[in-house]
């Protein structure tokens, strides 16, 4: 064998399918016969060298020979290739005739939360200086707008974690909500299984018994969509046994007597009829919490994925306000991000009310100071847009015209998918850029070819707020352009060249820092020289000298008076979700699995992770496929009011008797979120993947 092994070339990188952000190594063999391709852990303080299955077949889908190799252009329904100088002056051209006829906010952007920091900065830049257009948002609205508003509001800033992982392990009661780690994170699940072994109870919540919930010592099995109430219902006892932390209070918040109030107006039956979590369940996870000197909260989309995701968030984190459980070792809170850069792409601009740093779009200093580091009038500075969904429903009204749409596939991955499909279809002008030809690509009027992770260099941000520098191990893929790059010729193309003249991804980088500078997400004391070969610094990192924060609110909370607000939840009408009821018996709840990520794009290119789940598939109680006719492992239809889909049912006692589970990573008929209701949580603007009421029919006879 060594006799026919030429040589062997080992690069670092990280991996691009989780917010975990693992650190590997790629190992490419070369024989005379064959190139051979490996990935190997690489120790790093997050994920400790660890990888899970996604991570070890990752380069799969960056060699595949689908990849999109030079920019094409649609004539007469199909794709032509054509040269960066065609595509451009193609592109330039129409978005100029779009702008020119019905004004600058006829173009919109949609950006993607995985892509490098620069790159979304770069977006956020391009929407408001080259394009002047106040239409951006991007795929992350769908993912972390309800736990990042969630954290804003109560907190003033919002950071995934509000400790490094480390603290995990240490912590006496965790609180894992709406968040199957051992499927989607798997790599840090270590952590929690260190903490059970040091003596953590642990406290589940999620209508599945899951590989996660396997660990707790409580799983509380609730209705979905009723989260918020089961966290109310917590906050209640443990304010009737008077668990509290009353100097925290005191000292550190403000809200506590609203917050009580609105609690005493609730009963626990009440709760118990809403959430079906029996009271004496409640009551425990209450006490275990309340009890012990050292807690954290994590929640992930299953809490904040609905109509009330914000308040759900809130309301958790009131839980650890009124116990003092912020701000000290192994007290704090996570959102345990999905994608994997949805902790630096949300700091930087992309979002339709913000500029870098966190900064808000509408306030008149913060638009100065972005402005000045832009080299524009602020008064030039677009305002304000919608969010992403929102901006579907402008194009489906004729408002917005045309998309410059980057590393994101809207039509899968946004509810009411087939609605989305057809308000995309109506754009006059499409571009898409990504490293395949996407459900939503092949709608496009231009698609641009992208780099891989392995190609890319940049910064990411992980879940903790760490940020890491992944440096390029490979040049691009034929033509393949970074998305930076091809940022910058779109720009230069539409004459704003003196805006984007970038040459490096750490050109845009040392932009970011000064465009961050002062904001809370502040990144001006990291630079590409401290992070090379490093561990990351976590921000806030005002300073070259600063280390980086690893723990947050030690001594105060980001609002101007350093306290935390903590707030009463209003009953509002807005955020009620569709109920199950005599034609849509059934709820309908969405999550995904270990072997894909996102819509499926880059996965199902990967045989390894394709041949795991190769198809979609609806989990159900075997009471309740009986009762509906439904046989194990057949083709079953399931409806909703939007739409229908067909996959296979595969029983299991492991979900709640009135609900059924579909992931979300497959398109067309399998497509989960042709099911989904579109309606937006009122605060974040976040979609209600979690809740949805359906019907189903098995298309056999038992
Ligand atoms: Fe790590 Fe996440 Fe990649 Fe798995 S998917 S290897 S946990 S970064």
């Amino acid at each position: 064998k060594q006799k026919h092994t030429q040589k062997e070339k080992v690069s670092n990188t990280q991996c691009p399918f989780c917010s975990v952000q693992c650190r590997m190594q790629l190992v490419e063999q070369t024989s005379v016969t064959r190139k051979t391709y490996r990935t190997v852990g690489l120790d790093n303080p997050t994920s400790k060298g660890r990888l899970c299955i996604k991570g070890l077949h990752a380069h799969q889908h960056a060699f595949h020979k689908d990849r999109l190799m030079h920019p094409l252009i649609k004539q007469d329904g199909e794709f032509v290739q054509v040269s960066w100088e065609e595509a451009l002056s193609h592109i330039a051209l129409n978005i100029k005739q779009i702008q020119h006829e019905d004004g600058y906010d006829a173009m919109s952007v949609y950006g993607s939360a995985s892509i490098t920091n620069e790159e979304a900065y770069l977006m956020g830049k391009f929407a408001r200086v080259a394009l002047q257009t106040k239409y951006i948002d991007y795929n992350g609205r769908l993912c972390m707008s309800a736990a990042a508003s969630a954290g804003a509001l109560t907190f003033g800033m919002d950071r995934g974690l509000t400790n490094a992982l480390e603290e995990v392990s240490y912590s006496e009661c965790i609180i894992l909500a709406g968040t199957n780690i051992a499927e989607c994170q798997p790599t840090i699940m270590p952590y929690f299984e260190q903490a059970k072994e040091n003596g953590a109870f642990i406290i589940a919540i999620d209508p599945r018994e899951t590989a996660t919930t396997n660990i707790a010592d409580l799983h509380l099995k609730l209705k979905p969509g009723t989260d918020a109430a089961l966290a109310n219902g917590i906050l209640k006892v443990i304010v009737e046994e008077n668990l509290i932390d009353h100097e925290f209070i005191q000292n550190r918040a403000t809200g506590f007597e609203k917050v009580k109030q609105h609690l005493n107006r609730l009963s626990l039956e009440e709760i118990e009829n809403k959430t079906g979590v029996p009271q004496n369940e409640i009551r425990r996870a209450a006490v275990a919490f309340g009890e012990k000197a050292t807690g954290m909260i994590l929640t992930a989309r299953g809490v904040e994925q609905q109509t009330d995701g914000s308040i759900a968030v809130r309301n958790f984190l009131n839980i650890l306000i009124a116990t003092g459980k912020i701000g000290k070792p192994s007290c704090g809170y996570g959102a345990i991000t999905g994608q994997s850069n949805g902790q630096g792409a949300r700091e930087h601009g992309q979002k339709a009310d913000q500029l870098p740093g966190y900064r808000s779009i509408e306030n008149e200093e913060h638009r100065a100071h972005v402005a000045k580091v832009w080299g524009v009038d602020p008064e030039e500075l677009p305002r304000k847009g919608v969010s992403a969904f929102e901006m579907i429903q402008k194009m489906d009204q004729g408002e917005i015209k045309g998309l410059f749409l980057l590393c994101s596939n809207p039509i899968v991955s946004n509810p009411n998918a087939r609605f989305v499909k057809k308000a995309l279809s109506k754009l006059k002008f499409l571009v898409a850029v990504d490293l395949f030809v996407s459900e939503t690509a092949k709608l496009a009027d231009v698609i641009l070819p992208t780099t891989s992770y392995l190609e890319d260099e940049g910064t990411m941000t992980n879940l903790e707020g760490r940020v890491t520098l992944r440096e390029a191990s490979r040049p691009a893929l034929g033509e393949a352009r970074h998305d930076w790059q091809i940022i910058c010729d779109v720009a230069r193309a539409l004459g704003k060249e003196q805006y984007f003249s970038f040459h490096s991804a750490e050109e845009i980088f040392n932009e970011l820092r000064e465009a961050s500078k002062g904001g809370t997400a502040d990144y001006y004391g990291i630079t590409y020289d401290r992070l090379r070969g490093k561990e990351g610094i976590l921000w806030p990192c005002p300073t070259l000298d600063h280390p980086g924060t690893k723990r947050l609110f030690e001594q105060s909370f980001a609002h101007p008076d350093g306290r935390a607000v903590m707030t009463d939840v209003p009953n509002d009408p807005a955020i009620a979700k569709e109920q199950p009821c005599a034609r849509y018996p059934l709820y309908l709840t969405t999550g995904r699995v270990m072997s894909h990520y996102l819509t499926g794009v880059q996965t199902r290119k990967s045989s390894s992770l394709a041949a795991r789940n190769f198809e979609s598939f609806m989990e159900i109680h075997p009471d309740t496929a009986v009762k509906f006719g439904v046989q194990d492992e057949t083709l079953v239809k399931i409806k909703s009011r939007r739409g229908s889909i067909i996959v296979r049912s595969k029983w299991s006692k492991a979900i709640r008797m009135d609900t059924v589970f579909v992931p979300f990573h497959w398109n067309e008929l399998q497509n989960v979120n042709r099911l989904v209701e579109d309606k937006l949580d009122p605060t974040c603007r976040m979609p209600g993947f979690k809740v949805s009421a359906v019907q189903i029919e098995a298309l056999h006879t038992m």
